[in-house]
């Protein structure tokens, strides 16, 4: 984890003498150090000072900018702040940007107020203000109303701080292909240079001879560490050992390729496999439990957008998965949709200790049968969530799903599953998806919220699409026709 932190910027003036401002900067300090105590803000908070001119906010803000520890700013005005003074700052902002609107104090205190109270107590008016500039600028950034000790309001801006992250990491994103998307599909597609431009994704290719190569290089004591830890962490429900080790060699040399390079994320595709015994399917699921992200037939968004939605999660690894929407059950009955891919499901949404297993896998260039890890995925609210190119501009779709105990066993099955309902309803779900453009491939997520990806595309200037328990296809349709034209005119 790169060590990373925000800064909380409290806006006031010099109107007030320096009695006030002393007042407001301890305050301002005892509040940080309060939050930080409370366990609940993933990243420290460092308090930046009472910005109380044009000159201080603007060299604070370039600051922020430049150092590469901080990860957004937080604003608050404990007095009035008059915002022609941000203005040369914001222009300037570079980092995710939250206005947190709060007070001091939780209650008005009935015998004390009195107009030196009213002085010094300003923020319902002073963050409108600072709202104000920010709206008048067209600057992206979250707002979080509330009381700064209680718990929803921590929780709230410690899921914007993990949000930053997934930005930051953005930002710094690399892709490793190996080889080219799947011949003929077109949603694995997309514009890099927009990508680059918007999202900061560098996407590149590399040989598959090159990982052969790497792959050759590999040692018998390397891969008998690599066995350890599977062993440790999976329960091996198959007698080809030398199978498990093959894929162990892909791993390490995935890995050195993708380390040298700074890539924490990458594709492969089954039609690319020259000089590969196997399809990468333990290999790939390992890596996705280490945080790289991955995705299949080619798939550099999905595989990018799997590495962030991880990194927006606990220690910046969290229960998000590549995930493909496989086939559904279409019975009157507990209507739902199976979740799989040909091998490679990530061990964070399982449910219990994940086996390996081998079986054959006709698609693709397999020699041998590819060693995989089998599970079923935990019960629980999540998203799936998918990036697609609409030509001009990126379009983020996301919708709720409650993922459920897999209803059937599914003995012949031989691959990793999971099983959700997505909102409103199966039915409603599939046309609302598909009437956005959502692709089969998705990253399905426990523990980043929606409302975490709706900031995420904000930061990022990109078009978000959330399909709830609440949507219809009419009312979708409509969003859609009138996003077409207001991103037109952006
Ligand atoms: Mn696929």
């Amino acid at each position: 984890m790169a060590k990373r932190e925000f800064w909380f910027l409290v806006g006031s003036q010099c109107l007030y003498g320096d009695d006030v401002l002393r007042t407001v900067d301890a305050r301002a300090a005892e509040m940080t150090a309060a939050m930080n105590a409370g366990g609940l803000l993933p990243y420290r908070l460092i308090y930046k000072g009472t910005a109380k001119s044009d000159a201080e906010i603007t060299a604070v803000i370039r600051e922020a900018n430049y150092d590469e520890t901080c990860t957004g700013i937080i604003t608050w005005c404990h007095t009035f702040s008059p915002s022609k003074m941000w203005i040369g700052g914001l222009r300037l902002l570079q980092k995710p940007y939250c206005h947190l609107a709060t007070q001091y104090n939780r209650e008005i205190p009935n015998d004390e107020i009195d107009m030196d109270f009213m002085n010094l107590n300003q923020a319902a008016h002073g963050d409108r203000e600072h709202g104000f500039i920010a709206a008048r600028l067209r600057i992206p950034r979250k707002v979080i109303a509330g009381y700064w000790q209680d718990e929803a309001v921590q929780r709230r801006l410690g899921d914007w701080m993990r949000t930053a992250v997934g930005a930051a990491v953005s930002r710094s994103m690399k892709v490793m292909r190996f080889g080219d998307n799947m011949r003929e599909v077109a949603v694995t597609e997309g514009d890099k240079i927009e990508v680059q431009a918007k999202l900061g994704w560098q996407v590149n290719t590399w040989a598959v001879g090159d990982l052969v190569k790497e792959m050759h290089a590999v040692t018998e004591t390397e891969i008998n560490a690599l066995m350890a830890d599977y062993t440790a962490a999976y329960d091996i429900a198959t007698d080809s050992i030398d199978a498990i080790r093959y894929q162990a060699r892909e791993e390490l040399a995935m890995k050195k390729m993708l380390d040298r390079e700074g890539c924490r994320a990458y594709t492969n595709t089954f039609q690319d496999l020259y000089g590969m015994e196997q399809l990468p399917g333990l290999a790939s699921q390992h890596l996705m439990a280490l945080g790289y992200g991955y995705g299949g037939e080619g798939d550099w968004k999905v595989a990018a957008m799997t590495a962030i939605m991880k990194a927006m999660g606990k220690d910046e690894n969290g229960a998000s998965g590549f995930m493909e929407d496989y086939t559904y059950h279409l019975a009157e009955e507990n209507p739902c949709s199976l979740g799989a891919h040909m091998l490679e499901v990530c061990p964070s949404l399982a449910a219990d200790k994940p086996r390996i297993e081998t079986h054959h896998l006709g698609i693709g260039m397999n020699e041998k049968d590819p060693a995989r890890l089998v599970f079923e995925g935990k019960a629980g609210d999540a998203i799936v969530v998918s990036l697609i190119d609409m030509g001009g501009r990126l379009r983020l779709i996301c919708q709720d799903v409650q993922c459920i105990k897999p209803i059937l066993p599914m003995p012949n099955l031989p691959v990793a599953r999971v099983m959700w309902k997505p909102a409103p309803d199966l039915l409603t779900g599939i046309e609302c998806w598909i009437t956005a453009g959502g692709a089969h491939h998705t990253v399905l997520s426990y523990d980043v919220t929606a409302e975490q990806m709706k900031d995420w595309a904000n930061m990022m200037g990109i078009e978000f699409v959330h399909i709830t328990a609440d949507t219809t296809v009419d009312g979708l349709e409509e969003k859609l026709m009138v996003a077409d034209l207001v991103w037109k005119l952006k």
